[in-house]
């Protein structure tokens, strides 16, 4: 197996791929104005196992389109959504999220949980805009800086993975910047991190090493997670994911 397959592995058996709450989904769809009182068409990009997916489903009236790179994850989506008689509401869709299937001003709301990271917020933002009907809605979380000042090895850890971590008054900006008028925000608790992520994902690590016989990809996976999990829980002061809610103007 390849680095992608061994993550697809570990993190297919979880909940969620990310930081994440279903109240916090719920949050945001409240903060968006979004109800049952009309059909929406929505994407939710780099949906993984669908954790967000699932709650805009329950809540709304809506057809969604649910996007991941890994089919992996869209396998295990499709199976939580019919087990949940959401099956019907729900599209699969294996692209990555810089070559999207939409028509223009086709969608409702773009939602995107703990994954535009990967082809960058502003990128990610700018590209997806496209897609929205005037007035649509896009909600995103995005690393953020919860203070103005980080202990330098925080600072250097982010700089090096993820140059684009900033604050929450800096991304308003480029939400600004880029034809978007923000209507909410706010933090992920350390709930979202620990309790929804990082302990349902670190008492799997035994048996993601055992059953790839303690092979040195796995190891070096395993360590890397657990790097990342130690470093959250000396920092969770400075750094947390960012919901974004805001409209396209
Ligand atoms: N939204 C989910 C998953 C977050 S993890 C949750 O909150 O649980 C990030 C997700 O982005 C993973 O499922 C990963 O497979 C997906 N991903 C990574 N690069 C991608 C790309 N270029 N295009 C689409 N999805 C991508």
């Amino acid at each position: 197996m390849n680095d992608v397959a061994l993550l697809a592995d570990l993190h297919r058996r979880q909940e969620r791929q990310g930081p994440g709450g279903d109240a916090e989904t719920q949050l945001a769809i409240t903060l968006a104005g979004l109800s049952r009182a009309r059909s929406l068409r929505i994407a939710d990009i780099g949906c993984g196992t669908g954790a967000s997916t699932l709650v805009l489903a329950r809540t709304l009236d809506a057809d969604i389109t649910a996007v991941d790179l890994l089919p992996e994850f869209l396998e295990d989506l499709r199976q939580r959504a019919d087990g949940e008689g959401l099956g019907r509401r729900i599209v699969t869709h294996c692209a990555s999220m810089n070559d999207l299937p939409f028509e223009p001003a086709s969608l409702d709301a773009i939602w995107s949980e703990g994954a535009i990271y990967n082809i960058g917020f502003e990128t990610g933002i700018q590209a997806w805009r496209r897609f929205l009907k005037p007035g649509g809605i896009l909600a995103v979380s995005e690393l953020t800086w919860l203070s103005n000042e980080r202990p330098d090895e925080l600072d250097e850890h982010w700089a090096k993975e993820y140059p684009e971590v900033a604050t929450a008054s800096a991304k308003l900006g480029v939400l600004e910047a880029h034809g978007y008028s923000p209507i909410g925000y706010f933090a992920l608790s350390e709930r979202c991190w620990m309790d929804n992520y990082y302990l349902p994902l670190r008492e799997q690590l035994d048996a993601f090493l055992a059953r790839h016989d303690n092979s040195d990809a796995v190891r070096a996976i395993v360590a890397l997670e657990r790097a990342e999990m130690s470093l959250y829980e000396r920092f969770s002061a400075f750094v947390s994911y960012g919901y974004y809610v805001a409209r396209k103007q």
